[in-house]
């Protein structure tokens, strides 16, 4: 299968161009319904071009079998291996863990060029819950600009509303907001590129 890349431009975004963006999907047929929203919504918050490219890396040998998930170190070198100069975030659907953690939603390098998220604890069906489209994107969003503001050198924000604050369970993703503080903002705006 030959990758497919597009690219969406934000209809407005903050005033410092940002360096681009590519969402890599990894172990799906295609592009899933849910990116190009994603996409738009990364755009609206961190600016830049927002592309999409269905690459063909292998989920398998991530894969760890006793634990049932997916190594987010190995998927990220994968990732980080494709050519491009833009930032990179993988998606996956599986759940990811790094050694010393029961699972993460993602991992990023911080002020690097990759970032890795999965949908997996995103979902409510995890939590036994009923689907909800809705909150499912906003999550969604919240954890793909958070990662990327990794690689874009943010770290860890104390302001429980910023995007860049920490979370360890769905909740807190829920609490926070889908936007930077204006500290972060701040930073975001005076890193190097
Ligand atoms: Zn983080
Ligand atoms: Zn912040």
């Amino acid at each position: 299968m030959r990758s497919r890349a597009e690219i969406e431009r934000p209809p407005q975004g903050p005033p410092q161009p940002r360096p681009g963006v590519r969402l890599v999907p990894i172990g799906y047929r295609q592009a899933p319904s849910w990116t190009g929203e994603l996409a738009r919504r990364i755009g609206h918050v961190l600016g830049g071009a927002v592309g999409i490219e269905t690459a063909r890396l292998s989920l398998e040998s991530a894969l760890d079998v006793h634990r049932g998930q997916y190594n987010a170190l190995t998927l990220l070198e994968g990732l980080i291996a494709l050519p491009g100069s833009e930032r990179l975030l993988g998606i996956v659907a599986g759940d990811l863990f790094i050694p010393m953690l029961t699972h993460v939603f993602g991992q990023a390098q911080l002020n690097g060029r990759g970032a890795i998220l999965s949908t997996y604890r995103l979902d409510n069906a995890v939590y036994g819950l009923a689907p909800d489209d809705t909150l499912f994107a906003a999550r969604l969003a919240k954890e793909a600009i958070h990662e990327l503001g990794h690689a874009f050198g943010l770290v860890h924000c104390h302001d429980p509303d910023c995007v860049m604050h920490s979370s360890m369970y769905v909740e807190e993703i829920d609490l926070k907001r889908e936007d930077l503080c204006s500290d972060c903002r701040q930073r975001l705006s005076g890193a190097a590129v």
